[in-house]
């Protein structure tokens, strides 16, 4: 007897399948492929339904016959949701498989359609349960019990939802078992309870954890257990007040303390978590245990330096989740560590310290005195963009940091803190000439921007390839010739056509640097760069020709401006 078995298919790796199933391909369908539109579907479900049966027949399998039955609708999958992505404009639904009215515990479908309801991919867990012997003997409040007793909980019937049925497949038996399946249980049992290892005791996510039981439905056995964790975390509003003196609102979490509770700077959704070093050394201090936190949610004054790198780190995340659809710094939800009032002795006095950075995993921000008090450089955005995107490009491409592809490693972070700063502070973000073009305001030699990425020959740097510094300073100056690639950039972003209107938005511009720079090998060049942006035009744009011209036209010009030429 066979448990769960996966069927994955997409229209990428079929040639059969219709071209309107394949964003850059030219095949075209003869019909027999899974893809392939018989007829005008009435709804999306009906569509995607006409697909999981035409997949599961086709398939040598017993058990993925069966779960197609005889019907064109498989009967047995039940929709739970659907929804439009963002970006490739595809829908996607999810199905729980049933056998019977009896959910099968983990069987489920995935599929995904093109607009034109066309299938472009689908991914289906599906297991035969049986459909028979469907009468438990245990009821449902023996059930919780049973689960009382297992987990040492004083948790009664009246205590959690109403169980319901299932069907779980047990591994290690081969067997199918009928369960009653017992949610929002509050607790996991003795064993599955550890200690989080930094000495504080049980911490508030592993004592508030709600757990999901499944429970034999004859003997009261417990077959499996889970917790429901990322629910449980749920982000408190807090204000507080930033750098800038502004009121602002960032999201923590409300902590248990000895006294009673408190919020602290760790925001569950975004997993972003603010730290203090209290002026520590950045390469000696130990890092505290405990995110910032304060007794109220609202933070006042009393915490600035923490409040801004906590939300102006928010806005990085939230910049690449929505416009980039990247999932944190590495794409697989990677927590930003904010590490404020960093001191380093050996740079300057503390306790200044006139940096930012991204180092060993995490953000470490030092401070400036101004008008009688401690300026913590997180209130430059600008900045936290540029440093949080030299971590996006070393869990992506990781630039090699010297001559040009180091420069490009700069750039990328300098194109994408401009766009950053200015999406959440220009007073249109969609129009650039409002934009704000300064990168680290004050920060340079007499009060100057640290570089200027419109006029970068205003602080000094070259801005065409005519200027390329060939130097063993700056590791092959890295921060100096990046500038001519900044200004390449600056010239697509402000690209107009011939009347006068801007050939790519705002978010077009960031997609395509952020696609190149996932492309990009490590030792790239400008002229790598320049190439790879064109390829990846070509295809972000392929559904309509005279936009793939255009577009290419306006980067290969925006190159070719600063002197970066196609080989
Ligand atoms: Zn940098």
């Amino acid at each position: 007897m066979a448990g769960l078995q996966r069927l994955k298919y997409h229209a990428m790796e079929d040639s059969e399948a219709p071209a309107s199933a394949q964003p850059a391909a030219h095949f075209r369908g003869d019909g027999e492929s899974p893809a392939a539109i018989p007829e005008h579907f009435p709804s999306d479900e009906a569509a995607a339904r006409f697909f999981m049966a035409r997949l599961l027949r086709r398939d040598e399998r017993p058990t993925m016959r069966s779960a197609a039955a005889e019907e064109e609708t498989v009967p047995g999958m039940v929709l739970s949701s659907e929804r439009e992505l963002p970006g490739t404009r595809t829908s996607l639904l999810h199905f729980d498989q049933t056998s019977g009215t009896i959910p099968v515990f983990g069987g489920e479908a995935v599929v995904e359609l093109a607009p034109g309801r066309a299938l472009v991919s689908a991914d289906l867990r599906v297991g035969a349960a049986p459909d028979a012997g469907t009468s438990p003997t245990l009821d449902a409040a023996e059930a919780v019990a049973a689960v009382a007793h297992a987990a040492g909980l004083s948790v009664t019937a009246g205590d959690v939802p109403p169980p319901t049925l299932a069907w779980l497949h047990k591994d290690e038996t081969d067997a199918w078992r009928l369960a009653w399946h017992v949610r929002d249980v509050p607790g996991l049992p003795p064993e599955a309870r550890t200690e989080t290892g930094h000495g504080l005791g049980d911490s508030f996510r592993t004592r508030h954890t709600l757990a999901e039981y499944l429970v034999d439905a004859h003997n009261g056995a417990i077959l499996f257990y889970f917790s429901t964790a990322p629910t449980a975390a749920i982000p408190v509003k807090c204000a507080g007040v930033d750098e800038d003196d502004a009121a602002v609102e960032f999201y923590g979490a409300r902590v248990d303390t000895d006294g009673g509770s408190a919020f602290e700077l760790f925001d569950p959704l975004r997993r972003v978590r603010t730290f203090d070093l209290g002026l520590g050394e950045i390469e000696s201090a130990q890092v505290p245990a405990a995110a910032v936190n304060h007794t109220k949610g609202v933070f006042g004054a009393e915490h600035r330096a923490a409040v801004t790198a906590h939300r102006n780190g928010a806005l990085v995340q939230d910049f690449y989740k929505s416009v980039l659809q990247r999932n944190g710094i590495d794409d697989r939800g990677m927590e930003l560590v904010s590490v404020i009032n960093c001191t380093s002795p050996r740079d300057r006095e503390p306790p200044e310290w006139a940096n930012a950075c991204w180092w060993k995993g995490r953000m470490w921000y030092g401070q400036v005195s101004r008008g009688g008090r401690l300026v913590s450089l997180a209130q430059h955005l600008v900045v936290i963009a540029h440093e949080i995107t030299h971590g996006v490009i070393e869990t992506s491409s990781n630039l090699v940091y010297r001559e040009q592809s180091g420069a490009l490693n700069e750039s990328f972070a300098d194109v994408m803190g401009v766009i950053i700063a200015n999406w959440w502070r220009a007073p249109d973000r969609d129009d650039p000439s409002t934009w704000d073009w300064r990168i680290g305001t004050g920060l340079g030699r007499s009060g100057n921007p640290l570089r200027d990425f419109a006029d970068p020959g205003s602080v000094g740097y070259p801005a065409h390839m005519d200027h390329y510094m060939v130097t063993f300073a700056d590791l092959g100056g890295v921060h100096i010739n990046s500038n001519i690639h900044n200004k390449a950039i600056h010239h697509l972003l402000t690209a107009v056509g011939p009347g006068g209107e801007r050939v790519l938005s705002v978010e077009d511009v960031a997609l395509l640097a952020y696609l190149t720079l996932l492309h990009l090998t490590r030792l790239a060049t400008f002229a790598e760069a320049r190439e790879n942006m064109i390829d990846v035009a070509r295809v972000y744009f392929s559904a309509d020709p005279d936009r793939v011209s255009e577009v290419v036209a306006a980067v290969a010009a925006a190159y070719d401006a600063v002197g970066i030429t196609g080989r």
